[in-house]
């Protein structure tokens, strides 16, 4: 069995149908667990240190067998994006100290069987914790759905929404070093303030101030939007359409809008995808991951020169992700929402 521990985790204690999810949906408990992969397993032993809170979660939450991804199990702890650091290999993908990002547990320590599944990193002279956003999963959506997707050109008029997310503020940054008109839509003053002066966005604004988000859109984009960027679906989508122009392209991404209504809300104005001969193409970042090499040749110089800014907003503790979770639906995170289980 080798040396034990005590893990804490964070469950699912029930499917959830509708709604928002609540703390009280996912408990905390104390379990034993052995550091040793077991004999013959191609799995690995990790100590988890930093935790990524993404929209996901909450759809995996409810029973559901229409979606990318499978639903959790209840009793189970909670599958989140993750940076960790290998204790024990039963790979030769991987070796003890190893550090790595991709699918892990809510917990202290996880035992991986897909390790597969996981990017060992590589290069460790930027925060650790950027794995869980800017050089994880979230900066991979951005990039993929940015320029494979959306096949962005020089000088087009681009829209990001729910630009200050982790996903948004690099497409809106992508966006800028292509040389684009770049315009996003966030929840708060703050928000709007930060894509202007530290993000480098042309124009943003305050989605929950607006009446009208046709009108919104048009005021800042009077002759179209080339490129949208979509997060959030629902009123925000049905008022792009109406400001799309001829030919333009939008990267479904997520309609966070929707997440927790009973029933999703209905699209309007799908005619203009026909009128304006626009691609309208869902995209998944799984199927991209090939890709993850260039996007680090990409970014990593970028990040280095300074010439992409990232903000994280990190919970200190294992405890604090229940309510990191449920922050990510009412906007209370302001960057990437990240929970430190531990610094190495
Ligand atoms: P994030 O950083 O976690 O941001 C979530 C933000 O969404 C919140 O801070 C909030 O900001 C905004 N929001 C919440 N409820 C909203 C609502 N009802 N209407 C408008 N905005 C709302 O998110 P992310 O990681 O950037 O993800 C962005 C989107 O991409 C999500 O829809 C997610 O599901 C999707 N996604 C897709 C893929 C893929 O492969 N296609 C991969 C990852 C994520 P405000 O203060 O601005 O409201």
């Amino acid at each position: 069995m080798g040396e034990m521990v005590q893990n804490k985790q964070i469950l699912l204690k029930e499917y959830i149908s509708t709604g928002y999810p609540k703390e009280s949906d996912m408990v905390t408990q104390v379990s034993k667990m052995s550091l040793n992969v077991p004999h013959g397993s191609h799995g690995i032993v990790v100590k988890n240190l930093y935790l990524s809170i993404d929209p996901f979660i909450r759809y995996r939450m409810s029973k559901s067998d229409r979606g990318y991804i499978d639903s959790y199990t209840p009793g189970q702890p909670i599958e989140v994006y993750g940076v960790a650091k290998v204790l024990d290999s039963g790979t030769p993908k991987f070796k003890k100290d190893d550090l790595v990002w991709g699918f892990t547990g809510m917990e202290e320590y996880s035992f991986i069987t897909d390790a597969d599944s996981l990017f060992k990193i590589e290069h460790t002279d930027v925060p650790l914790s950027y794995y869980t956003g800017l050089l994880g999963m979230p900066g991979m959506t951005a990039y993929a759905g940015f320029y494979e997707v959306a096949a962005p050109k020089k000088g087009e008029f681009v829209f990001v929404s729910s630009a200050f997310g982790a996903i948004g503020q690099l497409v809106g940054q992508f966006a800028k070093l292509l040389g684009c008109y770049v315009v996003g839509s966030a929840g708060s003053k703050e928000k709007v303030d930060l894509l202007k002066n530290k993000f480098g966005f042309d124009e943003a604004f305050n989605y929950k101030e607006e009446e009208d988000l046709t009108a919104a859109l048009k005021r800042y984009f009077p002759d179209g939007i080339d490129v949208c960027f979509e997060n959030v679906g629902g009123k925000m989508l049905d008022a792009v359409l109406v400001n799309m122009r001829p030919h333009g392209r939008i990267a479904a991404c997520g309609m966070i809008s929707q997440y927790n209504l009973e029933k999703p809300e209905g699209i309007h104005n799908l005619l203009d995808v026909i009128t304006k001969r626009l691609r309208f193409e869902g995209f998944v970042v799984f199927d991209y991951y090939h890709l993850y090499p260039k996007f680090l040749e990409l970014v990593l110089p970028y990040i280095k020169e300074g010439k992409i800014k990232y903000m994280e907003d990190t919970a200190e503790g294992l405890e604090s992700a229940p309510a990191a979770v449920l922050g990510l639906f009412s906007g209370r995170n302001v960057g990437k929402q990240v929970v430190v289980v531990a610094r190495e």
